[in-house]
């Protein structure tokens, strides 16, 4: 659930006026508060920069240290143009990166800035719109790599803006097969029947962590109730908007639900029951879930893999949550030899576990909780016991908590957002390693 400030949302409405366009919807404007709350979370994130203890810098070469310096007077800059209301979001249309299965003219070439090139593969993965500025930074970090912005409305009947940084080829893409269902119609067959002329929808807005209340879809019933047949069109817009920014589907006459747990994995590219047993509650599998990848997307990428590692690979799976990468490399029939998966959360770690031994997967899987805990020494060893990394994957959290107010600053939302230098930081490890050896 998203909650903003008055003040907030006073704002959030006028810059979604300026930057999206009169004609936005709910959805849209969910996900500029999101976008807000990013911006907020990198605020933040300068604090602790600037304030981190030598010991964050102790780690890097001198170059990447100025860099951090660099990127620190850059962002008071860019600040400042966000306190004035300034904030631009530069997105293709259509958000399509590279190219999609589905859609004609593809991108096979790109050339890549020096330090990106491999190995080992890297991909990043966070959500699109952000606020100017904070993918400058997440590219500049990622040896100037230009980010991929998909959507994944071209992948699965969701959409899910992302943007992904990556230094894998682009050439010879090839998507997950079966292609899931594209429209609402095809992936949720039973809603077809009860589905209302006048709801124009084919497909489903991104996936969240929180679901409509009963309260909501009782209200939504009783108002349609009161009419016979069609209801008047301030009654339809009431429940297309509530539709739209909670994912709603018809399930009966006059009757809207949120989507299931096992709708929404499917809906993501994940095995049915996914995330379900074991003592996980419904809260968190949606939870889970909402922060997760699509996984047909993430495998469309991922799938130049297949050729280059017969043999299989060793993956650094980073923020794994429930497995997203893991998920899509299996998916592909990318034999995976040794996964090192870091997430924090218990619940998510043994949704992994279970997932891998239920695949009866012939690797190793080793999870760990927190990447701040990931050292030098603890990277090092594993790097050796392995003979090296070929894929360092992961999405670090976009920090959209609730009761967020981007003219405050909170640590806790700084300690979120740095996580993304852990990242780099062991990623820049395993380059370093990788260079060595
Ligand atoms: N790509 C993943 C989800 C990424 S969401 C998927 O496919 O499911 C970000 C994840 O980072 C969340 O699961 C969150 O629990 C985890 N996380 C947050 N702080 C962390 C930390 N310090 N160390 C490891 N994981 C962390």
């Amino acid at each position: 659930m998203i909650i903003v400030s008055i003040c907030d949302l006073r704002y959030l409405c006028l810059s979604l006026f300026k930057i999206v366009g009169p004609d936005s919807t709910i959805a849209e404007l969910t996900d500029f508060i999101c976008a807000a709350q990013m911006a907020k979370a990198s605020d933040a994130l300068m604090g602790e920069l600037e304030e981190k203890p030598k010991q964050f810098f102790n780690d890097y070469p001198n170059h990447k240290k100025r860099r951090m310096l660099d990127y620190g007077k850059k962002q008071r800059f860019e600040k400042k143009l966000l306190n004035g209301d300034d904030e631009q979001i530069r997105l293709p249309i259509p958000m399509i990166g590279y190219g999609v299965p589905t859609e004609p003219g593809c991108i096979t070439h790109r050339t890549l800035p020096e330090a990106a090139i491999g190995p080992p593969y890297f991909y990043y993965e966070n959500v699109a719109l952000t606020p100017k500025g904070v993918w400058d930074t997440i590219s500049r970090f990622l040896y100037d790599v230009e980010p991929e912005f998909v959507d994944s409305k071209y992948f699965c009947a969701a959409a899910r803006k992302r943007g992904y940084v990556h230094n894998l080829p682009i050439e010879n893409r090839y998507p997950l097969l079966p292609l899931p269902p594209h429209n609402i119609n095809e992936a949720l067959p039973l809603t077809k029947k009860w589905w209302p002329s006048w709801d124009p929808r084919t497909k489903l807005n991104c996936l969240q962590t929180c679901v409509a209340s009963a309260k909501l879809t009782e209200r939504i019933r009783k108002a349609l109730e009161d009419y016979d047949g069609t209801p008047p069109l301030s009654v339809q817009k009431y429940v297309l908007e509530e539709c739209r920014k909670w994912n709603l589907v018809w399930v009966g006459r006059n009757k809207l639900a949120p989507l299931e747990p096992d709708e929404v994995e499917m809906l993501l590219g994940f095995p049915r029951n996914h995330t379900r047993g074991g003592g996980i509650s419904r809260t968190d599998r949606y939870k889970s879930l909402g922060n997760s990848f699509q996984v047909d997307t993430v495998a469309y990428h991922l799938s130049v893999l297949k050729e280059m590692f017969p043999g299989g690979i060793n993956v650094l799976s980073l923020f794994s949550g429930i497995g997203g990468a893991e998920v899509a490399l299996h998916r592909l029939g990318v034999p995976l030899k040794n996964v090192v998966s870091v997430e924090i959360s218990e619940v998510n770690r043994n949704i992994v576990r279970s997932w891998w031994e239920q695949t009866n997967q012939k690797g190793r899987l080793i999870d760990l909780a927190d990447v701040q805990q990931l050292d030098a020494d603890r990277v090092e060893h594993m790097f050796n016991s392995f003979g090296g990394f070929d894929l360092v994957i992961g999405g670090s959290p976009c920090n959209n908590l609730a009761g967020s107010n981007r003219h405050s600053r909170d640590g806790l939302e700084g300690k979120h957002s740095s996580l993304f230098y852990d990242f780099f930081r062991i990623l820049n490890m395993v380059k370093d390693l990788t260079t060595r050896h």
